[in-house]
């Protein structure tokens, strides 16, 4: 399909409002996505005439609600590649993807001094589960470091690698830089150790082709509501041969295969690690959400933003006293920045007032703001549904921050 901007923008109902009688421009789509109608009418229908909990049931409905939530998961692996879909584990997001592995992978196979790796741009969420991890378990977190310009030191991980290493936990783009990580050659540098490798695909997902047999991740997460679909959807691929290994996180319905009052059996894959009633609606709007974007194909959605990220850097640098953080050879979607000294909530209130979303602060990712030695910086974060005067008004609301506050 050919890229059409004026349809793609028709197709999101959320973006055709005002705020504070302006136009909305909406760039916090790392935070967030805004869903296309597909998606909305999803689960309404879902709401409307299949409401039924899952895999339970003889019943028509129930039936009916669990083909098309087993069918999402076929859909889902077509789409990441996976090679099975009982590789697929639906969560409610990256964040509960990334906790099960720590978890279970922890009780497992993590011993007193082991170490973990990750990186300095990570977000919390890959960060304070290996943590806590390291913690409980007297193991120890190692960081993989940084340059200037938000990019990882490869030479340097390649020295933290050594017979004691036991995870790797990586981004693949980094919320808070934009920063695309050269994931595939992390994982291939960690395999010679037989390190199993997570990457924390939240960002990730709506802006690249994520294969994950080509990546050979051991692990790859993400959410849905960064990617067009409802909150309280997610992802954990797992390679098969780690599922199994693994215990289960949580224990309750579903993940059970036989129960009595001395011991219990746990199902298979990928029942064992989906205990009680899922989002089925969510679910299915993120099927619906993927379908949306391989329509309009990714390549394309990719193509696009890159040239909108051009566009806006070009445009945020010819600002007198504006500082982009994070500015690495490979990009995507995020542009983080501060404009001279003044203090980036205060930046972020007038630009929103100017009817422009963009968020402030640490962004989750206070290490790699604290190394950078900042306290935050304003972030635009661009979706395929962005234009070129989206970046325009962007500038503008910047100019008038500028203006107001210096
Ligand atoms: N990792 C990254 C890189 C993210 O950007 C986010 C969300 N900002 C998360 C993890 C956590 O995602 P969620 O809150 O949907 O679990």
């Amino acid at each position: 399909m050919t890229f059409d901007i004026n349809k793609i923008q028709k197709d999101f109902p959320a973006l055709h409002q005002e705020i504070y009688k302006k136009p909305l421009v909406y760039l916090d789509n790392a935070a967030t996505t805004q869903k296309p109608q597909a998606v909305i009418d999803r689960i309404i229908k879902y709401n409307t005439y299949e409401n039924s909990n899952i895999h339970r049931g003889v019943h028509y409905l129930s039936q009916e609600a669990t083909n098309a939530f087993e069918q999402a998961r076929i859909f889902i692996k077509e789409y990441i590649n996976a090679a099975e879909s009982h590789e697929i584990i639906f969560t409610k997001g990256t964040t509960e993807s990334i906790n099960i592995i720590a978890s279970s992978f922890g009780k497992k196979f993590l011993n007193k001094d082991d170490e973990i790796i990750i990186s300095t741009m990570e977000h919390h969420s890959n960060l304070v589960p290996w943590q806590q991890l390291c913690i409980e378990n007297e193991a120890h977190l190692k960081v993989i470091p940084i340059n200037e310009k938000g990019e990882l030191l490869i030479d340097e991980f390649k020295k933290l690698l050594n017979e004691k290493t036991k995870f790797v936990a990586l981004t693949h783009i980094s919320n808070a830089l934009g920063t695309i990580n050269p994931v595939k050659k992390i994982i291939e540098m960690a395999h010679k150790f037989d390190v199993p490798v997570l990457i924390d695909g939240a960002q990730g997902i709506p802006h690249l082709k994520i294969d994950v047999q080509n990546l050979d991740c051991d692990f790859y997460c993400f959410s849905g509501h960064k990617v067009f679909a409802p909150m309280g959807s997610g992802v954990l691929y797992g390679k098969e041969k780690w599922l199994e290994k693994l215990p289960p996180f949580q224990f309750g319905g579903e993940m059970v295969e036989n129960v009595t009052f001395e011991k219990t059996t746990f199902n298979e894959l990928p029942f064992k690690f989906e205990a009680g009633t899922p989002n089925v609606e969510s679910i299915l709007g993120l099927e619906t959400a993927l379908k949306y974007i391989s329509e309009i194909g990714i390549k394309n959605i990719a193509d696009y933003e890159n040239d909108l990220l051009n566009y806006a850097t070009k445009e945020l640098i010819k600002i007198e006293g504006l500082r982009i953080i994070g500015t690495a050879e490979k990009k995507a979607s995020v542009i983080s920045f501060l404009i001279g000294n003044i203090h980036p909530y205060d930046a972020g209130t007038i630009i929103d007032r100017m009817g422009v979303a963009v968020r402030t602060g640490h962004h989750c990712a206070q290490p790699v703001l604290d190394w950078f030695n900042i306290p935050g910086t304003v972030r635009a974060s661009f979706a395929f549904y962005n234009t070129k005067e989206d970046v325009d008004k962007l500038v503008e609301a910047v100019l008038q921050a500028k203006k107001m506050l210096e």
